[in-house]
């Protein structure tokens, strides 16, 4: 059996059979980031995250906005958890033929932006490589009571995005996108979600990873879905890359949200049971099941 037949979600799930978990993990695979016992009061969280060249950037882009994304796929990772980002290693795979600049341009695009974030960045690894690759892992750290996984959605709940989505690599805007540290611990503060990821592959098949740990449904109204300018709904809703916010509210919580931030974030469905899947409801309250697959390596 060769991979493109199951998939990347289908693989992720067979090499869950490879999970080891010692009493320090309270959450391996399955969420945004790992999570480990760590303090009485806070929880550490872990991520890694990868970017190929030819995959998610080319080598022609310019090379401080190749690290800074790098970071910010990791950061947007810990916001995910609702948790603040402290200590990255980055991993290198470097063609021979590449020049120090085009690295001394990334890693200044990266340092920036950890600046930004008050992450340290304290070591990590360099090989050679046909093609450019750029790991990052990140810690970070939560309070317990802050903690916001992916299985906490419940019936009822009103679903939320941080902001518009879809056109994000024809825009350039995978390359500049700010993670949302601040707008999560703006929320677990105050109005402590239900469930939260950030959205990394396309709405319909991230929120799909909401509804399958929480073990229910949602419809999803078309016309309030916020889209970029020049994008399309479907492409609002498969294009990925997005690395906005995907959270779940209780009913009350999500009014008292609404009333006060009305736009900056954007109540764009219902958490309902599992049996009626995922749905997708018109302007004249027609609903159909959302089938649209996200964006998946193989
Ligand atoms: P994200 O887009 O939020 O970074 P991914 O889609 O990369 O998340 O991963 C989803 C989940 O699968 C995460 O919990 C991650 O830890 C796990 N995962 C991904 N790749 C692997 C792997 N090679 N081995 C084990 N777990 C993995
Ligand atoms: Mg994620």
């Amino acid at each position: 059996m060769r991979v493109s037949q199951i998939g990347e979600f289908g693989l992720i799930d067979r090499l869950g059979r490879f999970q080891n978990l010692t009493a320090r993990v309270i959450k391996g695979i399955g969420d945004d980031a790992a999570v480990l016992r760590y303090h009485v009061q806070r929880h550490q969280l872990l991520t890694t995250d990868m970017l190929v060249e030819g995959v998610h950037f080319l080598r022609s882009m310019p090379a401080e906005k190749i690290g800074r994304k790098a970071l910010a796929c990791s950061l947007s990772d810990i916001a995910a958890m609702g948790g603040v980002p402290t200590i990255a290693v980055v991993s290198l795979g470097i063609p021979k033929d590449l020049t120090v600049r085009y690295i001394d341009k990334m890693y200044a695009g990266m340092l920036r932006l950890a600046r930004v974030f008050g992450v340290s960045l304290a070591g990590g690894d360099t090989v050679c490589s046909a093609k450019i690759t750029i790991n990052v892992a990140l810690l970070g750290e939560v309070e317990r009571t802050r903690l916001v996984c992916r299985d906490g959605a419940r019936i009822g709940d009103e679903i939320f995005v941080s902001g518009p989505l879809g056109g994000s690599l024809k825009s350039g805007r995978h390359l500049t996108f700010t993670p949302r540290i601040r707008e999560a611990r703006f929320l677990v503060g105050h109005f402590k979600p239900t469930a939260m990821m950030d959205i990394s592959d396309g709405l319909a098949g991230d929120l799909g990873h909401i509804l399958k740990a929480s073990g229910v449904g949602a419809v999803l109204m078309m016309n309030a879905i916020p889209v970029n300018h020049g994008v399309t709904l479907r492409q609002a809703l498969t294009d990925g890359e997005d690395y906005e916010l995907l959270f779940t509210l209780a009913k009350p919580v999500a009014r008292r949200l609404q009333s006060r931030f009305p736009n900056k974030f954007f109540a764009i469905g219902e958490i309902v049971s599992k049996k009626d899947g995922l749905r997708l409801m018109d302007n004249v309250g027609k609903s159909q099941p959302l089938n649209l697959r996200s964006f998946a390596h193989f």
